[in-house]
């Protein structure tokens, strides 16, 4: 942490602010310059809240240089952290990690018909919600643990991993029992308690960024679930709320080099919320990728019409082939497989 001195600063002041710096445990590096004098602070200063530094006299500003999240960081990791979805493949290494499925488990018979299909175009992952997070309490809610189980009969037919939502904290050791991969869902970035639960178990989290959650934010509420014992967290971009109406929202790919740079933890992207429109996902699917992202979840529904939640952003399965066909050979141009 930096503190910038206002010009004409007394001695005393410096003086105090040194001491508030020492009482926390820190230490400091006083720079005299012609104009200011900036007070280095050296240390973690992340355990403290040095940001009230601020009011003490003669303070202008405080900057802290280290990011507030740690196990995260790519500071403390540098290379890459490979996640296990469980059924022996990874997120996070050369090869994209596709997860596809529908948006909600509806029947037995659709989810298995997809599962098969999504195996068949290359996914690892079948996505699939039981428990579903809806806006509006009189829609489809989820079938619960019959979907649950449902995946787990998809799992054992076609070998992908299962990813689910899990959205209360009474619920994780249910959906952990069936579920490869607990999926935090956007609108549960922020509730603490559940990245905490989630972090006490010993399955991958698929952490959804919130819609209007900063990056260091998510990064933050990632950093919970690796306190809590668990290290394999995969980050999830699914689009944040925006101005814009021609999407449901605005999928920011920018993020996906940010991460990059702040954080070893891989970061799939959800173009599917992420746009809103089945048309879109494509095209998205292909900038995700090479713009480096790790992989896809990707929203696929046999008959996108009858879909009982987001038939409008879901494509077919032979939409999904397609578009993981043209995915491959980005994925070669940036030095990765599928
Ligand atoms: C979903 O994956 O279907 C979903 C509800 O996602 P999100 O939490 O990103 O809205
Ligand atoms: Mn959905």
């Amino acid at each position: 942490m930096i503190v910038v001195m206002q010009t004409g600063v007394a001695q005393a002041q410096i003086d105090h602010v040194v001491q508030l710096v020492r009482d926390a445990g820190l230490r400091e590096h006083v720079i005299v310059g012609t104009e200011r004098t900036v007070i280095a602070v050296v240390g973690d200063e992340r355990k403290l809240e040095l940001g009230a530094l601020e009011n003490a006299g003669g303070v202008d500003r405080v900057m802290p240089v280290l990011a507030p999240y740690k196990v995260a960081s790519r500071e403390v990791k540098r290379e890459p952290s490979v996640i296990p979805l469980g059924n022996g493949t990874a997120v996070g290494g050369k090869r994209i990690g596709l997860i596809a499925g529908p948006c909600s488990v509806e029947s037995r018979q659709q989810l298995i018909e997809i599962a098969h299909a999504v195996k068949e175009a290359g996914a690892i992952g079948l996505r699939g919600g039981a428990f579903k997070p809806r806006t509006n309490p009189y829609q489809f809610q989820g079938l619960g643990e019959k979907g649950l189980e449902m995946l787990a009969e998809a799992r054992e037919a076609t070998g992908l991993a299962v990813v689910t939502e899990v959205m209360g904290v009474d619920q994780v050791e249910l959906v952990s029992r069936y579920a490869d991969v607990l999926q935090i869902g956007t609108r549960n970035m922020h509730n603490f308690n559940l990245l905490v639960a989630c972090g006490q178990t010993k399955r991958s989290v698929l952490l959804k960024r919130g819609w209007s959650a900063t990056l260091d934010e998510f990064l933050l509420a990632a950093e919970y679930i690796l306190n809590a014992g668990n290290p394999n967290v995969i980050l999830c971009e699914r689009g944040i709320r925006t101005h814009e109406t021609y999407v449901r929202n605005t999928l920011p790919l920018a993020i996906i080099p940010a991460v990059k740079r702040e954080s070893h933890l891989p970061i799939l992207i959800d173009p599917s919320q992420g746009t809103g429109h089945a048309y879109m996902v494509p095209a998205m699917c292909r900038a995700s990728i090479a713009a480096g992202a790790d992989g896809l979840i990707v929203e696929v529904h046999a008959d996108p019409e009858h879909a009982l939640t987001d038939g409008a952003q879901s494509i077919t399965p032979e939409v999904f082939a397609q578009t993981v066909r043209e995915c491959a050979r980005i994925a070669e141009a940036v030095g990765r497989t599928t």
